[in-house]
């Protein structure tokens, strides 16, 4: 080891200005793309290669040579190579022995192999300090000058220095490292750039499927019955009066869905007597996408605001106002101011209006900028206390909006209940829900459990004799 680090200066032990000498094994894209930007960094750049007299589309100013040449160059090796082809390093293992390996090679598929990349490199040379990075950095990125592409590069490798090293190089060529821990975690740093929003799938399924539910609902119960029973054509509801109910509607029920999972997380403590057993696995996986199915039904919550501002610009609006008006002419009849009317219209706006204000202000929060510069108890109070006061002012909404609706006759068609009515299940058994979580009895029992309480403790609790004594 001492004799192959001796003639390589560790990188960061340089002047700013002489950055060292980067070995890169691979002329491919990565490799190349990486050689590039470390020259334009300053960084002095060998490539190990199969063919280093074939290497004519290396960036100018480095130099082509032997695997074996190009390793005792420096300390620090970047292995731009496709996993499948790392069986040459077996004979490195020399030249290798004690210098930082890094392996930036992704996989196509997740959990490909039973062991990680980073840790197969490990294997075929013991000796050498294997660092696993710059996976998640694309050749487009570094050849784009990073400026509109992810920064940040996942470190882990067993050795601190060695980590602190690849550590500096990526800071200087503009990224962002975030070390990751040991080796171990490897597997996980190579899935990342294969996930596709993995977080987000579970609420775009959800806001899919109920969307498509309950639009078809509604073609039901508002085209095909109209058809069927009075022979008229609302076909051309389905552009926007129709969806203009879809988006409110699943928008209150992917909102009253992010409460519920904390609900039923609460109400399994309760049970449990206890914070220590698992939730089962659907529930963990629903607690995790919390934000996301906020940040949808917040999409949705838009959608409905903006079909809502054209109403009076339809020509379906239009007619109908133009025809009422022309009509109460002919007639020469006046309708009376109807207060009642006048209240019930605007308190159904009014928490509407107040409901998305405070929809937008939890979507803000929820933004990594922001979140990241309130403490936890404001970013609680904001997600929980300002989530059910949103929760509770969009099911007022809905609800002044039904007035006696609820009740109609007419709007019972084939005996199926208007969509909204069904909007309202969640939401209200989550408020009622939640108003039982709240009672002070229970709520302390919570409080209590959630502190470390347990109502059936594994390990019995010490408790005092009359002599002072402990006992168990
Ligand atoms: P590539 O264009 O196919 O280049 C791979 C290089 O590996 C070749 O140019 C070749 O270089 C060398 N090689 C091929 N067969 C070999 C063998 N049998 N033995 C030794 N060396 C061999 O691939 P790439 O896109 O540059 O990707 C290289 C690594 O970087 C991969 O592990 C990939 O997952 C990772 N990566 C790539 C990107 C990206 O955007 N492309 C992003 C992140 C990570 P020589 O001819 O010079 O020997």
């Amino acid at each position: 080891m001492e004799s192959n680090m001796s003639n390589a200066i560790p990188l960061c032990e340089r002047s700013s200005r002489e950055k060292g000498m980067v070995c890169i094994f691979g002329t491919g894209d990565f490799g190349r793309a990486l050689g590039g930007k470390m020259l334009q960094c300053g960084y002095n750049v060998v490539y190990g290669s199969r063919n280093p007299e074939h290497s004519n589309l290396v960036p100018k100013g480095a130099e082509v040579l032997s695997h074996q040449e190009a390793a005792q160059r420096s300390s620090v090796i970047f292995l731009a190579i496709h996993r499948e082809h790392y069986a040459f390093l077996k004979e490195l293992t020399d030249v290798l022995d004690g210098k930082v390996l890094v392996d930036v090679s992704n996989n196509l598929k997740l959990n490909q192999y039973p062991e990680s990349n980073a840790e197969y490199a490990a294997q075929l040379v013991p000796g050498a300090e294997v660092v696993k990075a710059f996976n998640t950095v694309s050749a487009w990125a570094l050849q784009s000058g990073t400026l509109d592409a992810s920064r940040q590069v996942f470190v882990c490798g067993q050795d601190i220095k060695s980590k602190q090293m690849v550590m500096e190089i990526a800071r200087t060529l503009g990224l962002t490292p975030l070390d990751q821990g040991s080796l171990m975690v490897a597997n996980e740093v190579e899935n990342y750039p294969l996930q596709l929003f993995p977080m987000w799938r579970i609420p775009m399924y959800i806001s899919t499927a109920l969307a498509v539910l309950i639009f078809l609902y509604c073609v039901i119960i508002e085209v095909i019955y109209n058809y069927v029973n009075a022979g008229e054509d609302a076909t051309y509801s389905i552009m926007i009066s129709i969806p203009n109910r879809v988006f409110p509607i699943v928008s209150l029920i992917l909102l009253a869905l992010v409460y519920l999972a904390g609900v039923i997380a609460a109400f399994i403590q309760l049970y449990k007597g206890s914070k220590y057993s698992r939730f089962p696995d659907w529930l963990d996986k629903w607690m995790l996408c919390r934000k996301q199915l906020g940040l949808v039904a917040l999409a949705y919550a838009f959608l409905h605001v903006i079909y809502t501002l054209v109403i009076p610009i339809r020509y379906y609006v239009r007619w109908w106002m133009n025809n009422y008006v022309i009509t109460q002419i002919k007639n020469n009849s006046t309708a009376p101011f109807d207060t009642s009317y006048a209240w019930r219209s605007d308190g159904y706006l009014a928490p509407g209006i107040l409901g998305f204000f405070f929809y937008v202000l939890l979507g803000i929060t929820s933004l990594p900028s922001v979140s990241n510069i309130v403490n936890w108890r404001e970013f609680r109070f904001v997600q929980s206390k300002l989530g059910y006061l949103t929760l509770m002012l969009c099911t007022g909404h809905t609800l002044i909006y039904g007035w006696d609706r609820f009740i109609y006759g007419p709007y019972y068609r084939w005996h199926l209940p208007p969509a909204f009515v069904l909007s309202l299940i969640i939401p209200c058994t989550v408020l009622c829900l939640k108003l039982f979580l709240i009672l002070p009895c229970v709520d302390r029992t919570i409080v209590h459990i959630r502190q470390g309480w347990e109502r059936h403790p594994k390990i019995p609790v010490p408790s005092m004799c009359e002599n002072g004594k402990t006992t168990v």
